[in-house]
């Protein structure tokens, strides 16, 4: 196996590292053209994607442990911002998403809990989508690999590969323990690693050195300690060497896909593909679908990026059935009234009926995929199967859904410096951040230090009590809170009449307005977030020194005017920092009024009409460089959206770190999130 620089990319993966993680999108430039200097063609191009629909994956989460900050921060975050950008600018835009139900970790980690394999990954199903939910990963759906939906449909690109010549079989000598009558793949075989000489470490990856042990010494069964013998089975194998050109083919034409990442996974494909054995002898997994295979079951590599395609496939089916539904109803009340007027014959609606259900359409989800946009959202250490097992399993099946165009793909997340562990307890869960802090602020934090590439990033508890301190709250919040409450303290919360004759800091400021969403739109559809929050951080910056230098609080004759731009600035702000912190800007939506009976939308130009359409979340990303707000508006109810971290926060969080029984026992105590904290 290939190795990433100086990393083992294993390909069983360690529930303690990062299953899944990373990225994002490299979509160039943006509308404007004005913001950088991107080739001029490039964008063109880019730009003309721009309003085709597009589907939007993260990797799929193992189904046996919680979501930390790591996953977040390398593919979820990214992904979730993605998206709901692209639904502010009118998108049609899918983002799904399921858990990893199979593999031997899995299936061990159930052993030792005493569950039965469905029930347990069904457990954590539930919980990563709760805990995803509550950090505002927006996902349209969240499925399961253990989905029927996902075991036909991998089955079916098995007997198509199969069909098609690229699937062999062939003997593999394996271990095998006697005593428990079973094959023991990857992690049910434990020994002494060969290369650091540490005890007790699964033959497919050395916890203590993190390498790939070929030889484990001294194996020993998993599940009962005694010495297995070596005992051969019949396995399928793909022929992933069958593809070398076409991959490099594909790598090198397709643009979208981050350089350097490109440049050396066409360096694997020079240095000679290996066919990939895609059986487990396992009971639990997806059924190997030939009759001479009882017992075995698919490698989980094979099955779970499937899942992306079958779960959008699942989601996109429903929403048509719902139509079509909906559609019969219609016609079956038009029938009636029909009936009654001219009585029609049963067999009539009969038959009506009957041709409104051919218009199902099986293949409603593989017309979409294939009309859209494909983002899959990766962290680097699954980089080997995004670009080379998924692109070449698409290409074993004629392309039946087309291969991704974007596989945003980012580091891992460090913290405080060291490798997060779960076992060493240095990580921090979703749900422990959540009881502590606002989850928007693990969103702007992360968001705000990382780079679209593969670097590491490191999450550090004093970094993020500045961040939050000096930049969210003194410098977005304050301007928000303190425009908002001197509308409401002066005016009475009406937005006051702006005077005609503006002076140059007003005109320079609405001009900062109207420029500030094609500028961001640029750095997000670049996939720069950091850059894009950077740029909105710019923004508040300009308009807290607007206020301070206008002195509303002095100036009779200008506070109007002054107070009449600032409003519209936290509109525009509330606007672009949904994507970033969405559960905050909907705070600053609901103080500005929007979300009370007390304006009727409509009469600021907002989307008029149901209460839905005045929602954050379905503004248009455009109109935050609008002027919208108009004298005469009535705000909310003004409050803090934010409240400072306290020094001894942060050192309670570094205290936790590193310790082991505190931790399990929360763990056990299956704590939930409490209200969350401003
Ligand atoms: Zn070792
Ligand atoms: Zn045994």
């Amino acid at each position: 196996m290939p190795k990433t620089d100086g990393e083992i990319t294993t390909i069983e993966h360690d529930d303690k590292e990062y299953k899944k993680n990373s990225s994002d999108i490299k979509i160039n430039n943006n509308t404007s053209g004005n913001y950088n200097n991107d080739n001029n063609n490039t964008n063109k191009e880019n730009n003309s994607n721009r309003n085709k629909s597009a589907v939007v994956t993260s990797a799929l989460p193992y189904a046996n442990g919680e979501i930390h900050i790591g996953h977040i921060a390398s593919t979820y975050l990214p992904a979730d911002i993605f998206t709901r950008f692209c639904r502010l600018t009118g998108r049609d835009i899918y983002h799904v998403c399921a858990s990893d139900d199979f593999g031997t970790p899995v299936l061990i980690r159930a052993e030792k809990e005493n569950k039965i394999p469905a029930e347990y990954v069904d457990l954590w199903n539930k919980r990563d989508y709760d805990d995803f939910k509550s950090f505002g990963i927006s996902f349209d759906f969240f499925y399961k690999t253990s989905s029927k939906e996902n075991i036909e449909f991998v089955q079916y690109v098995f007997k198509r590969l199969y069909e098609n010549g690229y699937i062999y079989e062939q003997d593999v000598i394996q271990f095998y323990c006697q005593y428990d009558d079973k094959y023991l793949p990857d992690r049910y075989v434990i020994g002494k690693c060969p290369n650091c000489a540490a005890e007790n470490q699964y033959s497919d990856l050395c916890e203590k050195c993190g390498k790939v042990p070929d030889q484990i010494l001294d194996p020993k069964c998993a599940i009962c300690n005694r010495p297995p013998i070596k005992k051969s089975s019949k396995h399928y194998f793909f022929k992933l060497s069958n593809f070398s050109l076409q991959l490099k083919e594909w790598l090198n034409s397709n643009t979208n896909l981050q350089q350097d990442i490109r440049n050396y996974v066409i360096n694997w494909i020079d240095d000679g593909l290996e066919d990939w054995d895609i059986t487990r002898d396992l009971s639990w997994g997806v059924p190997i679908p030939m009759p001479d295979a009882k017992g075995k079951v698919f490698y989980g590599w094979f099955d779970n990026h499937l899942c992306y395609i079958s779960t959008l496939n699942t989601l996109i089916q429903e929403q048509h059935e719902k139509v079509q539904d909906k559609e019969r109803q219609n016609q079956k009340q038009q029938q009636r009234q029909n009936q009654n007027s001219s009585s029609k014959s049963e067999t009539e609606t009969y038959k009506a009926a009957e041709r409104q259900q051919q218009n199902y359409d099986i293949d409603v989800g593989k017309k979409y995929w294939n009309n859209s946009e494909i983002y899959h959202f990766i962290g680097k250490d699954i980089v080997y199967h995004h670009y080379l097992f998924l692109p070449a399993m698409r290409m074993g099946i004629n392309e039946e859904y087309k291969l991704p165009d974007y596989i945003p793909t980012r580091g891992h997340l460090m913290l405080q410096n060291q490798k997060i562990s779960k076992s060493r307890n240095w990580y921090i869960g979703l749900r422990d951040f959540a009881s502590d802090f606002n989850p928007d602020y693990l969103r702007f934090y992360i968001a705000s230090i990382a780079p679209y590439s593969q670097t590491d990033v490191n999450f550090d508890w004093d970094v993020f009590f500045e961040k939050i301190n000096n930049e969210l709250i003194a410098n977005i919040g304050n301007f928000i809170n303190r425009t908002l409450y001197f509308v409401q303290k002066t005016f009475d919360s009406r937005v006051p009449k702006t005077s005609s004759d503006y002076d140059l800091d007003d005109r320079s400021s609405i001009s900062e307005i109207e420029k500030i969403a094609d500028e961001v739109s640029g750095l997000i559809y670049k996939n720069e977030f950091d850059r894009a929050l950077k740029r909105i951080l710019k923004f508040a910056t300009h308009f807290n020194q607007y206020f301070q230098k206008k002195q509303p609080w002095n100036n009779q004759a200008t506070a109007n005017t002054t107070l009449f731009i600032a409003v519209n600035a936290v509109r525009s702000l509330a606007i672009m920092l949904e994507p970033f912190i969405p559960m905050s800007s909907e705070k600053v939506w609901s103080q500005l009024g929007f979300d009370n009976n007390n304006n009727d939308d409509n009469n600021n130009g907002d989307n008029s009409g149901s209460s839905s359409s005045s929602s954050i979340h379905k503004q248009q990303w455009a109109s935050a460089s609008e002027i919208k707000i108009q004298p005469g508006h009535i705000l909310g109810k003004v409050e803090p959206i934010f409240r400072k971290i306290q020094t001894k926060d942060i050192q309670l969080q570094k205290a936790k770190l590193g310790k082991q029984e505190e931790k399990q026992q929360q763990q056990q105590g299956q704590k939930h999130p409490q209200q969350k904290k401003q």
